[in-house]
């Protein structure tokens, strides 16, 4: 097993001709650690990861894995793996002998690349299907010989990109966690790239927020969630109102609002009422035009019902109310 090691990236920098894709950030990760790097489409979450696997030049900083500054260094020479997001296997070889592959490039003997090959696809509990083709596997099973092909060269740090796209939901969610045992059990880092922030709320001990280039909030899921430091960050993972007040700006949880018939508060009207089983989403409009979303209890709602279309009041305390940086 490869040692845990701790990375660093300080003023990373990443340009493409007239393009900066990635601009100074840094970031440390600790050993051990499930990372997510969140972000909306061309924030440059890929381009990051494609700089700390070697796959892209770094432009300008350094990337410190352990001691060492690895920018230099090829992917192979790392100790880095890469997960892509399309994880297409070879279609012609089996199991086995596709997660043996990186081995074959490395020059390791081909006893040596069985046994280990074997092992990774224990390690996956893919053992019994080792001689199947990836067309006699299931979207799932494929998915973990594509895990164990990455695992097999004893990375220390596995970088995984989106790599739940391809899967249905129900899939989704169950391979989630999956991956987040797999990284308790190998105690590496795993930093894994997403844009659905449900995917990054439910694996990450550490969340890596970006918008164009630059990160707008790191800190664990529930600090992030009660404290979005940004307008940006309250909008992007959603549940938030964000609420202009005077010369400031304020976000409010939505299962924190309080909507009345009469009562006090901001006078407003219900937009949609959308029924989600533990609970009811209520969208809202204010008198001067703000919109809103409050997400009530199932039963605190059927016991006062509203419609689209009704008068209503919302209201939320003092205490939910939370500054947003400017
Ligand atoms: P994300 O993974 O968050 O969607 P990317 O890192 O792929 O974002 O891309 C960040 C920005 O860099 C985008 O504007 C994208 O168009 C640009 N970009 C990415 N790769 C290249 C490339 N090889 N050449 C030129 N521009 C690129
Ligand atoms: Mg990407």
């Amino acid at each position: 097993m490869a040692r845990p090691a701790d990375l660093e990236l300080a003023s990373v920098t990443k340009r493409y001709g007239e393009t900066t894709a990635v601009d100074s950030i840094d970031l440390k990760i600790k050993a051990g650690t499930y990372c997510c790097l969140l972000g909306p489409s061309g924030c440059g979450k890929s381009s990051t990861l494609r700089m700390i696997a070697g796959h892209e030049s770094v432009s300008d900083g350094d990337i410190v894995l352990g001691p060492e500054v690895v920018n230099g260094l090829p992917p192979a020479k790392r100790g880095t793996a890469m997960m892509f997001q399309s994880y297409a296997l070879f279609p012609h070889l089996s199991a086995r002998d596709n997660v043996a592959f990186p081995l074959r490039m490395k020059g390791v003997n081909k006893v040596d690349r069985s046994i280990r090959a074997t092992d990774a696809l224990k390690m996956v509990d893919m053992e019994r299907y080792q001689a199947r083709l990836p067309s006699q596997l299931s979207g799932g099973q494929q998915q973990r010989v594509a895990l164990a092909r990455a695992l097999v060269t004893d990375p220390q740090i596995l970088l995984l990109d989106e790599p739940l796209s391809a899967l249905d939901p129900f899939l989704k969610i169950r391979v989630r966690a999956e991956l987040k045992r797999f990284q308790r059990e190998l105690g590496i880092s795993f930093i894994h790239v997403t844009h659905s922030q449900e995917e990054a709320m439910a694996l990450a001990d550490l969340i890596i927020i970006m918008n164009a280039g630059r990160i707008e909030q790191a800190g664990d899921p529930r600090s992030i969630f009660n404290a979005p430091a940004t307008e940006f960050v309250a909008r992007f993972i959603g549940g938030h109102n964000v609420i202009p007040a005077g010369d400031r700006k304020i976000s409010v949880r939505s299962d924190r609002l309080h909507v009345s018939a009469g009562g006090q508060g901001t006078p407003a009207t219900v937009r949609e009422v959308e029924y989600q089983g533990t609970a009811v989403f209520v969208s809202l409009v204010t008198e001067a035009g703000l919109e809103m979303m409050a997400i009530v209890p199932e039963r605190t709602f059927y016991a006062r019902p509203f419609e689209a279309g009704d008068a209503v009041h919302v209201h939320w305390d003092e205490a939910d109310i939370h500054e947003l940086a400017a």
